[in-house]
Parts: structure tokens; sequence; C-alpha cells
């Protein structure tokens, strides 16, 4: 650790964070109320500007569509610009992002070099300053301590938190000992302004110049207008990637997959598996899936400048995709009627079972529940006299095989007539029982408490016909 290095540790916190001390500019009076906690009024909006971000985000961007007005594209430069494009975006998803803000693989000091040069290039800030926002983002994703948190809106996400000011106390602690320890994070972000403008424009103008005799195409397209690209692009992980798309791994809060995303942001759209598994250097885990920086990744590896990549089993990730597939099938059974929970119905005697189907009601039990067919009775496929030869009695055996072994489906609609406990109902009793002491297998909650009702495990469905004494 050099001397420079030591100087910019803060005094840590016993969660094992630390503060964030700027190492530039002059030192914020953390006394004063913050202009980002007053309203926004007509007189004092220009204060709430971070002006120096709006800079290099809107104003130097649109000057760049104007210039283009008067500067013809040349082929040559276009094509450098797609491939710096590509260079300084890596530099942000496969170095600010996997590499400094979440450790996920350790790279070669030339690959540290290169990337903390082109990552420059973007204009997005220092990896020290986009690192601490990027884990808070991650540790207090979706609150008021995100520092790009999505509740406050798209258009926030993207870019409003970085248009506008913001407490720098607001934002969530995070622990950035590694980065301050790291000296090409402290020269970059000590040196972060001449690094923004050699690598950002001073470069891709000269190598232009040089190269193909196009000083101003390299000036308004590789450096102007390819600034633009990459950080609306990668602005995209913020906004886009908890915004758009399906959540396999856990819906509790907004981050999301989608293909376009990654598309957009080589290859950082598979952000809910992100967000599930940080420290993992893929984002996208199939081979079919787009993660450009996944393989650069892994082709720095093949060349020995990275090494470490971390990688999650692939039985941890299935768990959580099991586990969010399950929360999907519980809301799903939720949603249908699986008739009343049997603890909630009335118990009725034998003899008043007997009595009420003599007047009229056609009940029928079946493995101690009571069911009433009244309005089914028409509409038995079996037709109406069999069904109706077993109102009053206990036809437990005959719907189990006795007579016809009913399908699944009919004791799913069965449970959903039923009325009643039969007292003494021997079916039921035993279910009850082996309920209490907590043993019996087919009975079991979801997640919401909601019971499950498996196919062949219905409290109708006997498996060995019983002898009743009606049916006998
Ligand atoms: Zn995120
Ligand atoms: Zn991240």
């Amino acid at each position: 650790m050099s001397s420079s290095s030591s100087a910019v540790q803060a005094k840590a916190f016993p969660d094992g964070t630390t503060d964030y001390v700027p190492l530039r500019g002059k030192k914020a009076d953390f006394n004063k109320v913050h202009i980002s906690d007053t309203p926004m009024t007509w007189s004092n909006w220009h204060k709430h500007v971070n002006w120096l971000n709006t800079t290099f985000i809107i104003f130097i961007p649109l000057a760049g569509f104007v210039g283009a007005y008067w500067v013809p594209l040349q082929l040559y430069t276009a094509i450098f610009s797609v491939i710096y494009y590509f260079n300084t975006g890596l530099g942000i998803t496969a170095g600010y992002h996997r590499l400094w803000a979440h450790t996920s693989y350790r790279a070669s000091t030339p690959l540290k070099i290169y990337l903390a040069a082109v990552g420059a290039g973007a204009v997005e800030g220092s990896i020290r300053w986009w690192s601490r926002d990027h884990r808070a983002h991650h540790r207090y994703t979706d609150t008021e301590k995100d520092p790009y948190s999505v509740r406050k809106g798209l258009l926030y996400s993207h870019l409003g938190w970085m248009v506008l000011k913001q407490n720098p106390k607001r934002a969530g602690r995070t622990d950035i000992t590694d980065l301050n320890e790291d000296p090409v994070v402290v020269w970059q972000h000590r040196n972060y302004l001449k690094c923004v403008i050699f690598m950002g424009l001073v470069f891709p103008t000269c190598f232009c110049g040089l190269m193909f005799n196009d000083w101003l195409g390299g000036f308004v397209y590789a450096g102007i207008l390819r600034i633009c690209f990459v950080q609306q692009a990668t602005f995209c992980v913020n906004s886009l990637a908890h915004w758009l798309g399906d959540q396999p791994f856990d819906d509790r809060n907004s981050p999301r997959d989608h293909v376009i995303t990654a598309i957009v942001t080589l290859g950082e759209g598979y952000h809910n598996f992100h967000h599930e598994f940080p420290s993992d250097y893929r984002n996208a885990i199939e081979w079919w899936q787009y993660d450009p920086t996944k393989w650069a990744i892994y082709a720095w590896k093949m060349l020995g400048l990275a090494y470490d990549l971390k990688q999650f089993r692939a039985n941890e990730i299935e768990k959580g995709r099991v586990q969010q597939l399950q929360k999907k099938l519980d809301q799903k059974r939720a949603t249908l009627d699986w008739g009343t929970p049997l603890e909630q119905l009335p118990v009725i005697s034998w003899d008043d079972f007997v009595a009420e189907s003599k007047n009229g009601k056609a009940l029928v039990a079946i493995a101690g529940v009571i069911h009433d067919v009244t309005d089914f009775i028409k509409d038995h496929p079996g037709g109406k006299a069999l069904i109706s030869s077993a109102i009053g009695k206990d036809a437990t055996s005959i719907f189990n095989g006795g007579v016809y072994n009913h399908s699944n489906a009919a004791h799913n609609l069965l449970s959903t007539m039923r009325v009643g406990v039969l007292r003494g109902g021997c079916e039921v009793e035993i279910w009850k029982r082996a309920q209490f002491e907590n043993k019996d297998v087919t009975y079991m909650n979801d997640s919401a408490g909601q019971r499950i009702h498996r196919a062949g495990t219905q409290v109708t469905k006997v498996s060995q016909p019983v002898a009743s004494a009606d049916a006998a």
C-alpha cells in the first residue's frame, strides 16, 4: 500500500463500512442543509443541477449532434468509433462494474491500467466514485439510500441522479477499503479530469487525425458522439434493467432480465441474476445469451491477464430459480377454488346426514366428508342414476373404484361441493390426527400458508377401496 493510498482511508465503522472521503474539490460541509433536501423552485433550480455532469452528459453531446451536420462521417472513422465504443463500454462493464465494484475476478496490472483508461474514456466518473455508488445501489436496492433508485422514476434512474446534485450523506454507506488500497483506482481518481479529457476526446481525435487525417471527424464522432452513446447505453443498466423484463430468480426487488437491455449494455441485461449473484463474473449464465463482457473476461483469463474468476455453483442458482417458480405457482394456486378447508366445515352426525338427505338435499359422504351434489346430479358424466343411488350413503368405496375409479379431476371437482365433515368419519379423523402429529406427507402448505392439494392426495382419494357398511 502506498502512502498516498493510506491517506485516503477513512475511519472504519463497526459494520465494516467506511465514510466516503472526497479526494478532489472542496470538502463538503455536512452541517449545512444540502440543496437536494430542499424543494426545487423557479428561483433555486439551477442550484439543484450538477452543472459539470450536465455539461458532459447533455451539453457536449448536443454540441456533437449539431457539429455532425457539418462534419461528414468517414468510413474508417466510423469503424474506429464503433471499436472504441466497445472498448470504453467494456471499461465500464468489465472494469468499473465487474472488476472494481464487485471484485468478481482479479486483473493483472496491465489489464487494470487498460480498463481504468478506457473506463475514463466513457466519461461516467472515476472508478472510486462509481463503484462506491454502485455498491450502495446493490446494498440498498430500491430504497432511499439507493443512489439511482428506479422507484424515483425511470428517467431519474437513467440520468436524473447524475444531472441533479445528490446529498453525499444520503447514499448508503459501503466499504471501499479495497478501492482505496488499489493504486490504479486512487491514481485515476486523483487525475480524473486529465484522464477524461485525454481518453474521452484527445486520444480518439489524434488517432483519427494521425491515421486517417480526419481530425474533426475523430473529435465529433469517435469523441463526443461515441461518449454520448456509451453513456446512454451503460445508464440503461440502472434504468431499463430495473424496469423491463422477467424476474426468474427473485421478484421482491426491481432488477429484471431482458435481452434488449443485454444487447444495449454489452451483456449487463441479465440484471435479476446479477442482483442475486453479484460477485459472479457472468451476467448471462447460458452460452447462447449475449454477454460480451463475460466473453472478454474469459478471453483475458486465457491470455493470463485475468484470474480468480468467481462463479456461483449451478446448484445455488437453480435453487433460486426453483423457489421463484414455486412462488409463481403458489400465486396461481391461490386464485383457484379448492373447496372449503376441512377444519372450517361443520361436523355433522351420521343421523343428521341421513335425515337431511331424506329431506331432499342430495348429500353424499365420501371418506368422511359430506358433499352436496344437488346441482351436479344432472351433469354427472356417469349418469343420473348412479350418483342418485349414492345419496344419503357412504360412497367412499363406490367413488374410489367400487363402481367407478374416479379421475383426479373428479376428486378436485368434488372438493368444491363439500359442506360438512362426518362425526366419526374415519378417513378425516386419521388425516386430522396425522396432521396434528405432523407426519402426514399429503398435507402441505405453500409459502403463503395455503394448503397444497396434489393430484392423487385429495382427502376423498382412497387408494384401497374400503369396505363400507352401505356399499357392501
Ligand atoms: Zn441494479
Ligand atoms: Zn452490479
